[in-house]
């Protein structure tokens, strides 16, 4: 159990170290140099949220590396076509994702229907395991195309977000859960999973 790597074995994703030296004494090279940045990305912000639900497949996303094996995840279910995991910026107790292995789609305008309906099958059988195993009152599923819909990875993926009786929903993809609970829960579900 645990964070495991998929398909090839652990390359690092290599984090570029900034190099850059504290800029004291070159104040206005430093501050051209930080204006053109920001207009850059504001430029590539707005591209990409213009953009989002017609542009092309971009291989270096994160679930792209995870299906890769270049970055980790919290497996709960895997298959040839399929893959299920841990949210680790959950929304609620036992957010979970399914996505396509093979197909390289954005979002639901263009996975093929032999694809999502493998995916669809998945999200019903974890469904039915997260409700046996955690026992909330309602799940929720869910499936974002393009940013203004609130989309923020270009890989076709559906939610599935338990939601228990007087809890709100949290914040989307913003506070990191504590790894201890999620390999908790993982085997917890794992083990349903396997019945
Ligand atoms: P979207 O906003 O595109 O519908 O959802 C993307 C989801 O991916 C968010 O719920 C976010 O928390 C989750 N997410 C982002 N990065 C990672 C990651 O590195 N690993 C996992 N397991 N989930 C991620």
């Amino acid at each position: 159990s645990g964070q495991v790597w998929h398909g090839r074995s652990g390359q690092d994703g290599g984090k570029a170290q900034d190099s850059g030296e504290c800029p004291f004494g070159q104040v206005s090279g430093f501050s051209r140099r930080a204006e053109t940045g920001m207009v850059r990305l504001f430029a590539h912000c707005n591209r990409r949220t213009l953009m989002s639900l017609h542009g092309d497949y971009d291989d270096q996303n994160i679930f792209a590396k995870i299906i890769r094996g270049e970055a980790p995840c919290y497996t709960l279910y895997e298959d040839d076509d399929v893959l299920a995991f841990l949210d680790v910026f959950p929304q609620s107790f036992g957010h979970s994702l399914v996505i396509p292995k093979k197909a390289a789609a954005r979002n639901l305008l263009e996975i093929d229907t032999d694809s999502l309906a493998k995916v669809m099958a998945v999200v019903q059988r974890l469904t039915r395991v997260l409700v046996e195993e955690l026992q909330p009152a309602g799940v929720q599923v869910a499936q974002f195309n393009g940013a203004p819909a609130g989309q923020t990875v270009f890989h076709i993926h559906m939610h599935v977000i338990p939601r228990f009786a007087g809890e709100s929903l949290g914040i989307h993809a913003s506070a990191k859960a504590d790894p201890a609970e999620l390999e908790q829960l993982q085997a917890r579900l794992r083990a349903r999973l396997a019945d």
